[in-house]
């Protein structure tokens, strides 16, 4: 797919659109002329050199990469429409489309019938699981791990619901023996599980967790965020080395959150949250005097906290699902390629004079540290900060890179002999969220490893 073609393309149906409404004027208050627009739009060109290269596989830092060029042309053909998937009227097209993503994505999750919509971010998703939450155990706090994202916390605070962190085991999981107190206490009404931590990429035993929630009567909400697309891992009998059980308990609980802008191949704005029961539903009622009046359905503002949201976001993950469909042999190809290279890339750290490999990885974060002398909590630190600095300023062969911050007690348990000479150490992490890391692998890790010798 060439944007050069099919960009302009986005133009042409707006234009076929439009003709069928008789010409108009623009107005004069926001006219714009080429000859002003050009040096300004050069400027603008400019101030994007100051950027990353996430597109690249020398960019193996933070969970980021470049949206699908299905889904830059379906979101800018939609944009120019600008339709708005608060309610059908805004945009009876697009809000059909995010009916049939949010399908797709049940399917993925193991929820065929579930309720859901997108949203603007997984943050805004897990806010709505987390109100929903609150709403279903009125007065009953949520458990999460110490491990889980940050805006569980926040969330809880703005819902005004107490949060209650569950240590983790020596792999950054939630600790199961940990929470039972809790959940026997009938202090907590919702346990959050994470699969796919955004730090190390742990995946929480859903499995396990599920079961002795439901004897206490406590709802599970899983957060995949990060980590959602490797169900197409998890649900097929070729599971490319994922552990298969906390995939497949998924599809039970109570609620769950996936970001098509992370694995997805999506531009930023697109979250999704799901809900097994439909009935959750009934906790979004109000009314809008100044919408809701074309469609017998329900419109997807119904059933969320957002009011406007961008149905340029339901036409790219649309377009984008239409060529790489969500199962094992679509979108899971991608998913079986950054596993595999983490898989292999671990074995190359652990195999390496030069670094160490932080602990295993469970989906495609790997994280790992210089094999500092002394091998103290001071010298990784110190040794992590300057592999990150210098694979980035690099003026040639640069590599990006980015670092987890691990307290002594973690850093000590995957690693008991070194020194803790202070109070914590940052260690490098790499998201191998593009499959084109399976490719360039080789090329990474010599980089690395010239970096980290001297
Ligand atoms: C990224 C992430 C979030 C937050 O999602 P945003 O889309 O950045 O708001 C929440 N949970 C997990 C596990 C994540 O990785």
């Amino acid at each position: 797919m060439d944007l050069r073609y099919w960009l302009p393309r986005a133009v042409e149906v707006i234009e076929r659109f439009g003709e069928r409404f008789g010409p108009y004027e623009p107005h004069p208050s926001h006219r714009v002329g080429d000859a002003d627009f050009a040096p300004v739009f050069e400027r603008f060109a400019k101030r994007l050199d100051d950027n990353y290269p996430f597109f690249h596989p020398r960019y193996a830092g933070q969970m980021v990469k470049p949206p699908h060029p299905a889904a830059v042309v379906g979101y800018t053909t939609a944009m120019l429409f600008n339709p708005n998937n608060h309610a059908a009227e805004g945009g009876p097209a697009t809000t059909e489309m995010e009916r049939e993503c949010v399908t797709a994505l049940g399917g993925m999750l193991g929820m065929p019938a579930a309720l859901g919509h997108l949203t603007t971010s997984g943050t805004m998703a897990n806010l709505e699981a987390l109100y929903v939450a609150r709403e279903s155990h009125p007065g009953r706090g949520v458990a999460y791990s110490t491990e889980c994202h940050y805006t569980h916390e926040r969330m809880c605070h703005v819902l005004g619901m107490e949060g209650y962190p569950v240590p983790v085991d020596a792999h950054g999981r939630i600790d199961p023996g940990a929470l039972e107190p809790l959940l026997a206490s009938g202090r907590v009404g919702t346990v959050v599980l994470t699969t796919g931590t955004t730090g190390l990429g742990a995946v929480d035993p859903v499995h396990e967790v599920l079961p002795r929630a439901r004897r206490h009567g406590v709802r599970v909400h899983v957060d995949a965020a990060y980590g959602g697309f490797y169900a197409l891992l998890g649900l097929s009998d070729e599971p490319e080395g994922v552990d298969v059980r906390p995939w497949r308990a998924v599809g039970a609980c109570d609620s769950v959150v996936v970001d098509p802008h992370k694995h997805g191949l999506q531009p930023y704005g697109c979250g999704a949250v799901l809900f097994n029961d439909p009935r959750a539903g009934r906790h979004f009622a109000h009314d809008s005097p100044y919408t809701y009046f074309t469609d017998a359905e329900l419109h997807l503002g119904e059933i969320s906290l957002e009011c406007s949201r961008a149905g340029a976001a339901a036409a790219g993950l649309w377009l984008t699902l239409q060529l790489l469909p969500l199962t094992r042999d679509g979108f899971g190809r991608m998913l079986a390629a950054s596993r595999r290279a983490a898989v292999r890339f671990a074995g190359l750290l652990a195999g390496s004079e030069a670094l160490e490999l932080y602990q295993r990885p469970d989906l495609d974060i790997v994280t790992y540290v210089p094999a500092a002398r002394p091998w103290s909590l001071s010298a990784v630190d110190a040794a992590s900060e300057r592999l990150l600095r210098e694979g980035m300023h690099a003026s040639e062969d640069p590599v990006f890179l980015s670092v987890l911050r691990a307290d002594a007690d973690a850093f000590a348990r995957r690693h008991p002999g070194i020194v803790r000479d202070a109070g914590a150490a940052r260690v490098m992490r790499s998201v191998l969220i593009k499959p084109e890391a399976e490719l360039y692998l080789d090329r990474l890790h010599a980089r690395i490893e010239q970096l980290a010798t001297r």
